[in-house]
């Protein structure tokens, strides 16, 4: 589909699941190599070996990306592995607990924006200095429908979601001249472990919500951040895309 992606190296956080391993395994299709990084060491294995499997190339890494020491950590082994970094997914995050913004417990407040937000700047702090020696590359940050409009009982989710886009932006000025594109990927709801905790009530609820009417599958995002990690997007940084089934334009 994309020969511009052939042998290059990935990291994708939040790999072992949902929507990062969905890019991890595109990306493997497509002959990328692929650093799986996830806070569950088991899942990251677990794709790493089926990208193996499949005749691919991927190494598997335990971090948190809440902590900064972790990601340089993981940063590193990939460089150690695969010698090179052109393409991020700093996807890995949580939904957090579901309160009005009053009642939510300062330390919900805190983990989410710990993951959430600071996570995404803590790999991008410790990327950018290796696509930096390549000459380039391409970010993609993983915010969310709710990156752009307000959800009730969700307020550090919105929030954190909504500084992804703008550090997403900040990053896209300050690089593009470098050759580094920056792009933000803002789902709809997907079926993924995340919205594990919702009923199947709650779910075709969320579904009406969409303008196609239902949920999104794992794939169809990830079939978007492997376009944008692509050549073929050259001329695109800095920018929002919404893979929402139309939940945004309504
Ligand atoms: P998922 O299936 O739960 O995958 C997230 C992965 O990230 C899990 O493997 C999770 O591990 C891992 N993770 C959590 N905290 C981490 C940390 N501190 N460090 C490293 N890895 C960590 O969820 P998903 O739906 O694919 O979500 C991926 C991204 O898409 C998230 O940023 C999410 O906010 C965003 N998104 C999802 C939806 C949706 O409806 N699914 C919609 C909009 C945006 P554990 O399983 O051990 O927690």
């Amino acid at each position: 589909m994309f020969a511009s992606l052939r042998s290059r190296v990935a990291f994708v956080t939040g790999g072992g699941s949902g929507i990062g391993a969905a890019t991890s395994l595109m990306f493997a299709s497509q002959g990328v190599k692929v650093a799986v990084v996830d806070v569950n060491h088991e899942d990251a294995e677990g794709i790493s070996q089926r990208i193996e499997r499949l005749g691919g190339e991927a190494i598997a890494i335990a971090a948190d990306i809440s902590k900064p020491e972790q990601v340089q950590s993981a940063v590193l082994k990939t460089v150690e592995k695969f010698h090179r970094l052109d393409i991020a997914v700093n996807n890995a995050g949580i939904g957090g607990d579901q309160a009005e913004t009053s009642d939510l417990a300062v330390d919900s407040w805190r983990r989410v924006n710990s993951i959430n937000l600071d996570g995404v700047f803590y790999c991008m702090k410790y990327e950018i200095p290796e696509m930096l020696k390549n000459g380039g590359g391409s970010i993609i940050n993983i915010s969310s429908i709710l990156g752009q409009v307000g959800f009730a009982r969700a307020s550090a989710y919105v929030a954190a979601k909504h500084g992804v886009v703008g550090l997403t932006q900040a990053a896209a000025i300050e690089y593009g001249p470098r050759k580094i594109r920056v792009n933000a990927v803002g789902p709809g709801f997907i079926r993924t472990p995340i919205l594990s905790g919702l009923s199947e009530e709650m779910l075709k609820s969320m579904a009406q919500l969409h303008a196609l009417k239902r949920i999104g599958e794992p794939d169809e995002v990830a079939a978007l951040i492997t376009f944008l990690a692509s050549s073929e997007a050259s001329f695109i940084t800095g920018s929002y895309y919404a893979v929402d089934g139309g939940y945004l334009a309504s």
